[in-house]
């Protein structure tokens, strides 16, 4: 008899088979309050790998780590039209607090851009305090209509940069530079995601930004979703808040600024990526744990063995973890790694540690070979990588074979339904957008026609990426 399957097939019901893998895997459970998470240490593990490979970068690139406060005054979020109007509906206000009403409301920060330019426009003075380069690890609020763990959810966790510019170039080229030294390098590199660059369209871009590039990754299912996006905010929220300085010949001038983020999305888009019927499939890049060295049986000789390869591993630089836990049948134990994507077991047994090897079982390329002991330290790190490679070359391969070229907009919402459609953008134009937006489907963003990120909207060539999006 087949064994039930642990997760609900990804063919049968793709949101399902996410949650019933969020839950399995001890990702995240729901919070309490709608839209909220509880982020499991298994999922936070996930989460810390990729604050650590991210703030590696974004420190790279010039930008310090900075703390401002959760609660903004409401006023402060009206100074700037279009971002006010956007942010809105998306609100959480406090009235009350220590038992009274409140004089002003106060908002729980959706995003800091207005807090983060009360302070720049008291820290930036002149010319030399510029370009001020911050970064902020926090989490934020937005009040969501309809919350998915970790893909949407009402309070998450993110980094946002804030930056500040004397000149229109220089922050457009630190938001690029941030798109691709930061966000496309560690997407790409560490999370083994392909992903396409692109600009957003006005109707997609961030209010209170000019313009808006963002990296979009296909998902299991050939929907798209939005890993990370960098704006230029122009001089919109510097006018507002009076970000001023003195420039090098004594005139009065706005700042420029930049602002990017990434979130706990993150997570939920490393499942859709990469997840497959059996669970999850890590890439061992980010993997908190790289091999798990997992004792078949109670039996001392098992038990000292996986306790030494451990340690060699260890020494090795591998981040490894050594499951001694035999009262727990090996079988279930199994099953649970494989859930978790742990990219390699080694499997030890009484037979293993008398002929001196193990079964090394690898969860992204499937394969389950015999591997002397003495070998391991030199295999492994080679094995992580190949298999860091495979996991790219299947994402990007899935994306060629679900992405079509198409001329109509009805074309374009046909091919939504299964994949991704590219089209000219001088054809779909913005009421082409307006008619797919009735039936759900989107401009995930805009490509020029050598692939680069376009510098116009308007510019010839351009190809709109059109999908379904989380
Ligand atoms: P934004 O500040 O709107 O540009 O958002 C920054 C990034 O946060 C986007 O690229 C999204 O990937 C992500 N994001 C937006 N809303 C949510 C949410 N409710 N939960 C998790 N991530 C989100």
């Amino acid at each position: 008899m087949a064994k039930a399957p642990v997760l609900t097939p990804r063919a049968d019901d793709f949101p399902r088979w996410y949650q019933d893998l969020v839950g399995k895997a001890e990702l995240a459970d729901n919070g309490p309050v709608r839209g909220t998470m509880v982020i499991r240490p298994y999922g936070y593990g996930l989460w810390e790998r990729m604050q650590q490979e991210l703030d590696a970068r974004i420190k790279a690139a010039g930008a310090q780590n900075a703390y401002f406060p959760l609660f903004i005054p409401q006023s402060y979020l009206t100074k700037e039209a279009e971002h006010v109007e956007g942010f809105a509906p998306e609100l959480a206000v406090v009235t009350h607090g220590g038992g009274k009403e409140l004089e002003e409301p106060v908002v729980v920060r959706p995003t800091s851009e207005t807090i983060v330019n009360d302070c720049f426009s008291k820290w930036v003075q002149s010319y030399r305090d510029l370009p001020l380069l911050i970064n902020q690890w926090a989490n934020v609020v937005r009040w969501e209509l309809r919350p998915r763990v970790f893909l949407r959810t009402t309070e998450f966790l993110w980094q946002e940069g804030h930056t500040a510019h004397a000149t229109y170039e220089d922050a457009r080229d630190y938001a690029a530079r941030i798109h691709r030294e930061v966000y496309a390098d560690f997407l790409e590199n560490v999370l083994a995601m392909d992903v396409v660059p692109g600009r957003k369209t006005v109707r997609e871009r961030f209010a209170g930004a000019i313009n808006t590039l963002t990296l979009e990754g296909m998902m299991g299912d050939g929907k798209a979703l939005q890993m990370t996006t960098s704006h230029e905010l122009g001089q919109n929220f510097a006018k507002a808040f009076a970000t001023r300085y003195l420039s090098k010949d004594g005139r009065e001038e706005y700042v420029w600024q930049t602002s990017w983020g990434s979130t706990t999305r993150l997570v939920g888009a490393l499942v859709m990526m990469h997840g497959d019927d059996d669970g999850l499939r890590i890439p061992p890049r980010l993997a908190p744990v790289q091999v798990v060295v997992v004792a078949v049986k109670d039996d001392d000789a098992v038990l000292a063995t996986v306790r030494e390869i451990g340690d060699r591993l260890r020494t090795a630089g591998i981040r490894v973890h050594v499951d001694d836990r035999v009262d727990t049948p090996f079988g279930r134990r199994a099953v649970d790694w494989e859930l978790k994507g742990v990219p390699v077991r080694v499997e030890v047994g009484p037979r293993d540690v008398e002929n001196g090897t193990v079964v090394l079982v690898r969860r992204v390329a499937g394969s389950k070979e015999p591997t002397p002991i003495g070998v391991l330290s030199e295999v492994l790190p080679k094995v992580l990588e190949d298999d860091q490679a495979l996991l790219l070359a299947q994402s990007r391969e899935r994306r060629d074979d679900r992405t079509v070229e198409v001329t109509t907009v009805e074309e374009a919402a046909e091919a939504a339904s299964t994949g991704w459609a590219r089209i000219a953008w001088e054809t779909l134009g913005v009421e082409g957008e307006a008619r797919l937006a009735e039936q759900g489907v989107s401009v995930r963003c805009l490509v020029a026609a050598d692939g680069s990120v376009p510098e116009r909207d308007d510019q010839p060539g351009n190809v709109a990426v059109v999908a379904r999006a989380y």
